[in-house]
């Protein structure tokens, strides 16, 4: 039974930390004429409306994107997408994931996405019509296509972790991915928790995948009491200059302290 909904977290500072690396990176990819592949194990609806009832309710964006968007250049990947959005849907639209890179990805570049809640996956569909999306686990969809054509490329594994397994079992998923795909960039989004659950999985992917990027920023809980105080990205085979421009987004984070 899935009840995790993104659109209560939309443009929340988590979605700040993983949709401006996202950017970059997939920026950093379609520098060079060569097709790429874009796989999303955990997709979501791509585009949100921030004043939607569910996102006024949190206040998430009103904390995260609210306050985070004059950080970033006008140049800078992220910019680039959130105005794009804003531009074609109006003020209070904020892309998702899969639209960040249907915007940054070519005509000659490849989307595949998995999301299993069938609501969801419809708005998937209407808004990104031209990607390949599957109503389907997504750790099972990315076994199923690695590794994709074209190559190059870069997969987004970010899972809403409902299923408290998610912490053990995505070291595994990891290694045969980045086995199957010995080429492609690989990117896992986690919560850091007050209490400590991605500890263990951190360790085991930490061992397995020594010369990955493991970034994370800090912040308030969105409500007093809630346990999720930071966000981290795990990213194998990290584009070159990917490190540095994680640094400076963090001294963003930092000062919100
Ligand atoms: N990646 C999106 C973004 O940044 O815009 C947000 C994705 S949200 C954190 C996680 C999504 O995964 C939810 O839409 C949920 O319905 C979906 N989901 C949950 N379990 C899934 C599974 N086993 N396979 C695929 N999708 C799943």
């Amino acid at each position: 039974m899935l009840s995790y909904q993104h659109i209560y977290h939309a443009g929340n500072l988590a979605d700040v930390h993983k949709h401006c690396l996202l950017a970059w990176m997939l920026a950093y990819l379609t520098r060079k004429d060569k097709p790429v592949s874009y796989v999303e194990t955990h997709g979501g609806r791509a585009l949100y409306d921030l004043s939607a009832e569910e996102a006024v309710k949190t206040g998430e964006a009103a904390q995260g994107i609210a306050r985070a968007k004059d950080w970033f250049s006008t140049d800078h990947p992220y910019t680039k997408c959130l105005t794009q959005t804003t531009d074609l849907h109006g003020q209070n639209a904020y892309p998702g994931s899969p639209l960040i890179a249907a915007q940054t990805l070519r005509d000659t570049d490849s989307m595949t996405i998995a999301e299993l809640h069938p609501a969801e996956r419809n708005a998937l569909e209407l808004a990104l019509p031209t990607a390949k999306v599957h109503c389907a686990d997504g750790f099972a969809m990315a076994h199923s296509i690695l590794p994709p054509t074209p190559r190059r490329g870069l997969m987004l594994i970010d899972p809403s972790f409902e299923v408290k397994d998610d912490y053990q079992t995505i070291p595994g998923h990891i290694r045969k991915y980045a086995r199957a795909w010995n080429v492609g960039i690989i990117a896992l989004w986690y919560p850091i928790l007050t209490s400590n659950a991605h500890d263990n999985m951190l360790k085991s992917l930490v061992k397995d995948h020594p010369d990955a990027l493991r970034h994370e920023v800090r912040f308030l809980p969105a409500k007093p009491g809630h346990g999720m105080v930071g966000s981290g990205l795990f990213v194998i085979r990290p584009p070159f200059g990917l490190a540095e421009a994680a640094a400076i987004l963090k001294t963003h984070f930092d000062k919100l302290k």
